[in-house]
């Protein structure tokens, strides 16, 4: 095929035989956002570019390298949006859903885009679903949204394929005592240190913190422990937090050198990560983000969310074996095999069944196949009944109700029986 016409490296398909499995994750995700109380928000794949450089900040990887960014017809820098955090603090500012201390419990789903090298559980378009909280100070909202993620993975079977990794970052000024005694400490072993941190210690040195090269690590075990630095009120949002998650009997492990990339974090910060995808683990990650809608040029607004990667959190399904691969398209499969005119008949018979039965999976056979090659079709759908009519049934009036799942007769029913038939083979 002509690579015009084929797909963009790393924005995939996902075909008939994979969405079962997303709208299994997706169900379940609505399910218990919904009983927390949260509200779904759409909001549009492009932004202005200044909206995201504003937001995630120019010296992350983000903004210095993934974006896909490009000028529309009237010369407007526009970007497809890398993550939904931006978006979402942007529409909630602009319709003054924020004003007057209004609580909000957020949350959407879709595609993000990030120009990376593609790879399992990497991929160029991408899809998240993120969750925002707003103006709620307190810990209680933080403790909320893990107490809402760990739900999710217990509904999906995935819990004991998880942990979380917690940490307090806290303010940004603490930060800023910190991030001047770690550069100092680092660029005085500046040459044990690998590239990429070696050009983060001018950029963004916290990022240093969670760099994967060894010798930078153990570079960083005798470096200054950022929760030294941390403000009596940010240590008491995280005892408080900690409290909380014990209460639940959520297990989670203090990472001190967690720090997440982007600017707009503060105070708690978390991440759910597994082993059984490889280098790509995290599943979810979050925290607080108290300074992003005065960022933005709001008034300031508490606020914490997190955004979890749709792909990785299917492929752990699927490696875990938490989904089984449901085959079964249909309850019924009809196979009819006449003349045109008599197919009339026969169409009227199965939709007064569908208007009986709304909830009745039934799948129609609409080739003009032989009843051999139509049954075959019946078998491969996975229903548990095929439904044969031919004009002997059309001249008769009867259905032939063959099973397919078991070694059943089979067997006759009037059509004047059917729909008594059905409901108690299916309803009862
Ligand atoms: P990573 O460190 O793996 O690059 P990140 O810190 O860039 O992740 P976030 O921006 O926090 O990721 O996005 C939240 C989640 O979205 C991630 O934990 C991950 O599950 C998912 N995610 C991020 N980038 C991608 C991608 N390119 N392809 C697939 N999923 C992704
Ligand atoms: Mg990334």
């Amino acid at each position: 095929m002509a690579k015009g016409l084929k797909n963009i490296k790393g924005m995939v398909d996902l075909l008939p035989q994979d969405t079962p499995l997303w709208q299994h994750i997706e169900a379940k995700i609505n399910h218990v956002l919904s009983s927390f109380g949260y509200q779904e928000i759409r909001l549009p794949i492009v932004e202005y570019t200044d909206l995201f450089k504003r937001s995630i900040g120019e010296v992350t990887d983000i903004v210095e390298k993934e974006m896909y960014t490009f000028e529309d017809r009237n010369e407007e820098s526009l970007t497809l949006r890398p993550e939904g955090t931006a978006s979402c603090v942007r529409a909630a500012m602009q319709h003054a859903m924020l004003d007057n201390s209004q609580v909000q419990r957020l949350w959407y789903q879709g595609p993000m885009f990030r120009y990376e090298r593609p790879q399992k559980g990497r991929q160029r378009q991408f899809h998240q679903v993120g969750v925002e909280t707003f103006n709620m100070a307190g810990a209680q909202v933080d403790a909320e949204l893990i107490l809402l993620s760990h739900k999710l993975w217990r509904s999906l079977g995935v819990d004991s394929h998880v942990r979380l990794e917690l940490n307090t970052i806290g303010s940004l000024a603490d930060r800023n005592r910190y991030k001047a005694d770690l550069v100092a400490y680092l660029s005085a072993h500046k040459d044990q240190l690998d590239d990429d941190s070696q050009r983060r210690l001018d950029t963004n040195p916290l990022r240093i913190l969670d760099s994967k090269a060894d010798a930078t690590q153990a570079l960083l075990d005798n470096a200054p422990n950022l929760h030294d630095y941390l403000s009596e009120e940010s240590l008491k949002h995280f005892s408080f937090l900690k409290a909380m998650l014990d209460k639940a009997e959520i297990p989670y492990t203090v990472n001190p050198r967690l720090v997440r990339g982007l600017d707009y974090y503060n105070d708690t910060v978390f991440e759910w990560i597994t082993d059984a995808l490889g280098a790509q683990g995290t599943v979810c990650g979050g925290g607080r983000y108290d300074g992003l809608v005065e960022q933005l040029g709001g008034k300031p607004v508490p606020a914490f969310g997190f955004a979890l990667g749709m792909e990785r959190l299917a492929l752990l399904l699927l490696e875990t074996g938490a989904f089984l691969q449901e085959r079964q398209q249909a309850d019924i499969y009809a196979a009819v095999v006449c003349e045109p005119e008599d197919y009339v008949t026969a169409f009227g018979w199965l939709n007064q069944l569908r208007e009986q039965y709304p909830n009745l999976r039934l799948m129609t056979d609409c080739s003009s196949g032989s009843f051999k090659s139509q049954l075959k079709k019946a078998d491969k759908s996975g229903a548990t009944y095929a439904l044969v009519i031919g004009s002997n049934e059309l001249e008769s009036e009867t259905v032939n109700l063959k099973p397919l799942r078991d070694d059943a007769e089979q067997k006759t029913v009037p059509l004047s029986e059917l729909s008594d038939t059905v409901r108690q083979l299916f309803f009862e």
